[in-house]
């Protein structure tokens, strides 16, 4: 049996103003089918700036459609000009939370231990953390990819209760597949969810791994999905690029 809910959600990383925002958000919701939503979560994650306009047309309109951001601050509020606190995306009825995204870790030196502060912030309000994990081309190509991308978990999940870890949603996105066209191989894939699931397992309880959700990142399509969904370690995908084309996100949305 598969007790997870796949999700699907769209990185539009530093693309779309507010009204290019509601513009996507309202082709999305209306292309797509009732039995998608039933079947599926699907979440869109815009820019901070967009998130207010996103909240009014998604609760006016009574779509289905979930959201969230792609960072937040580890503290509450304070002297941190610029951040944006997870009470703020709270109350924004944001559901998610992207945390340690390889662009962030690589142009804001973010570290695993800012990474897991920030889990334990969006845990605080009820955000679901979507830890992003995965290794870079020479980790790879050294045999080392599954070390690396575990120690990434560890350091991210740290310190977490078995409910708190229940909660939060892990992103394997080999940074050699984002953004650049090659997708890693659906065993590839597999082979990652299951070892994070089993290291879920280890940490936390096997009650915890059994419930945890793991999505594949990494230039995925329409055309590429359906035999990465049908890994049985994989419960859905962070998609970047092809989640600012409505007609395409939706196609990724229908995978089955
Ligand atoms: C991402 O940004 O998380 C991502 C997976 O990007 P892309 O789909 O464009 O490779």
């Amino acid at each position: 049996t598969q007790p997870r809910r796949p999700l699907l959600a769209g990185n539009w990383k530093m693309n779309l103003n507010h009204l290019e925002a509601i513009a996507l958000v309202q082709k999305l919701a209306f292309s797509l089918e009732a039995e998608t939503f039933e079947k599926n979560d699907i979440a869109v994650l815009p820019p901070f700036t967009d998130l207010r306009s996103v909240q009014t047309l998604v609760d006016g309109d009574k779509l289905a459609v979930a959201y969230g951001s792609q960072d937040l601050s580890p503290h509450d509020s304070g002297a941190y000009t610029g951040d944006i606190s997870g009470a703020f995306l709270a109350k924004l009825g944001c559901t998610y939370a992207v945390v340690g995204h390889s662009e962030r870790r690589q142009h804001h030196a973010e570290s695993d231990e800012l990474v897991n502060a920030k889990v334990k912030a969006a845990l605080r309000y009820e955000l679901t953390p979507i830890l992003c994990i995965g290794e870079g081309l020479e980790t790879r190509q050294a045999g080392e990819h599954v070390s690396y991308t575990l120690s990434q978990l560890d350091g991210g999940m740290a310190g977490l209760s078995k409910d708190d870890a229940a909660n939060v949603v892990v992103a394997y996105e080999p940074v050699w597949a984002i953004g650049t066209g090659e997708v890693a191989t659906p065993d590839d894939a597999q082979e990652m969810a299951a070892e994070i699931r089993s290291r879920v397992g280890d940490s936390f309880s096997a009650d915890v791994a059994g419930k945890t959700r793991i999505l594949y990142g990494g230039s995925v399509k329409a055309a590429n999905i359906r035999p990465i969904m049908d890994q049985p370690d994989v419960d859905g995908a962070l998609v970047g690029g092809a989640s600012l084309d409505a007609d395409e996100f939706a196609a990724i949305c229908r995978f089955d």
